[in-house]
């Protein structure tokens, strides 16, 4: 028998998710951004479910070949354009679409020969400060671009810092619009949080929306899953292999953090941080079994995560323990919940399922 923790990918979810964010921005074509191996759910696993955006974002060329590999034949944009020159070739092979954030790159096709031009999207660094031409080189860079025969279109984009946060994006899509102002060209400036917050100030011709496709909130706390209407991409679940009666002043896992005030059942899970559960999750964590909601105890060991069975009397060995996700009696328990409780986000939860969790897409 395999260890009972299985990863499984809600096909319908991401489709719903997809057409969740299609509702928001009617006006404009969507890029199903599947960067990291689609946020950790697997390319191959998310791609039907995906097919009818209008193209796929990543920033890796090996994903790209992955996406074609598929049979995808419409766009795909690498988000951080090229890394080498030899990048170029393959943009030109299998058709990519790429980003151009600074000099070295448009040298790089100034140099490049090919027989078609191809489509560029030129980011303006308009104070995230990450990747970008700041907004006094960005239209010297564009007529640069124009000038060569290796150019076709332009699509002028940016990137917000804080489209999930109070900050917002105002100051962000100032600096964009005086920049471009007369500058002709499609516009895609919108993430996820952009996307579904700020809707009417930064619609664009394309948005970008990563997070939201697999069903985490953009803006987590303020707005959760269920506020958005989306539902989890994956299930993290596994099972019950041990339980452990304790008695007052009992402790429990290495470093002993966590000590029991009176009599308490324990009920032991197989999942640690070796199948990507975060090791800081600390006592408090939501956690699932048989799909009612109690808490994480003492600290996440590699291959197991110790859980406090008072509100299920009835669990016991083989008892079904939702992480995140979807549990089988149809409570949810969402991944931004668990990422708070580890001082991070649902990104990064998804993003590091270990890859000795089998996965299925049902
Ligand atoms: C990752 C990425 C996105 C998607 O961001 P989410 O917050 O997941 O929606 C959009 N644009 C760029 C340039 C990115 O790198």
């Amino acid at each position: 028998m395999p260890r009972p923790i299985l990863a499984t990918i809600h096909a319908a979810a991401l489709r719903h998710n997809l057409e969740r964010v299609r509702r928001d921005a009617l006006e404009s074509r969507v890029w199903a951004v599947v960067k990291a191996n689609a946020y950790g759910h697997g390319i191959e696993r998310v791609f039907d479910s995906f097919r009818a955006a209008d193209g796929f974002a990543l920033l890796d060329l090996a994903e790209a070949e992955r996406v074609r590999a598929l049979g995808w034949r419409g766009p795909i944009l690498l988000l951080e354009g090229v890394f080498d020159a030899r990048d170029l070739e393959l943009c030109s092979r299998l058709d990519l679409w790429h980003t151009v954030h600074c000099d070295e790159q448009i040298d790089m096709l100034a140099a490049h020969k090919t027989q078609t031009p191809q489509r560029i999207f030129l980011k303006l660094n308009s104070g995230m400060n990450r990747l970008g031409f700041a907004p006094a080189r960005y239209r010297s860079a564009w007529t640069r671009l124009n000038a060569l025969p290796q150019v076709d279109e332009i699509t002028l984009m940016t990137h917000f810092s804080d489209a999930d946060g109070t900050r917002g994006i105002a100051h962000q899509l100032e600096v964009f619009e005086r920049t471009t102002l007369d500058l002709p060209g499609e516009r895609s400036i919108a993430n996820s949080a952009a996307t579904l917050r700020h809707a009417c100030e930064a619609r664009g011709d394309w948005v970008r929306p990563g997070i939201v496709l697999y069903g985490s909130a953009p803006d987590f706390p303020v707005g959760s899953a269920a506020h958005w209407h989306l539902q989890p991409g994956m299930t993290l679940a596994t099972r019950l292999i041990s339980v452990q009666t304790l008695k007052a002043g009992d402790t429990v896992g290495y470093g002993s953090s966590f000590t029991a005030e009176g009599p308490l059942r324990i009920g032991v899970a197989a999942v640690g941080y070796a199948d990507g559960y975060p090791r800081h999750c600390t006592t408090g964590t939501p956690v699932l079994v048989n799909g009612v909601r109690t808490r994480l105890v003492g600290r996440v060991s590699m291959d197991m995560i110790t859980v406090d069975l008072t509100p299920v009397p009835e669990a016991g060995f083989g008892s079904e323990v939702t992480l995140w996700g979807n549990a089988s009696g149809g409570a949810v328990l969402p991944i931004d919940e668990v990422a708070q409780a580890a001082g991070t986000v649902g990104y990064e939860l998804m993003c590091a399922l270990a890859p000795r969790v089998p996965v299925v897409v049902a």
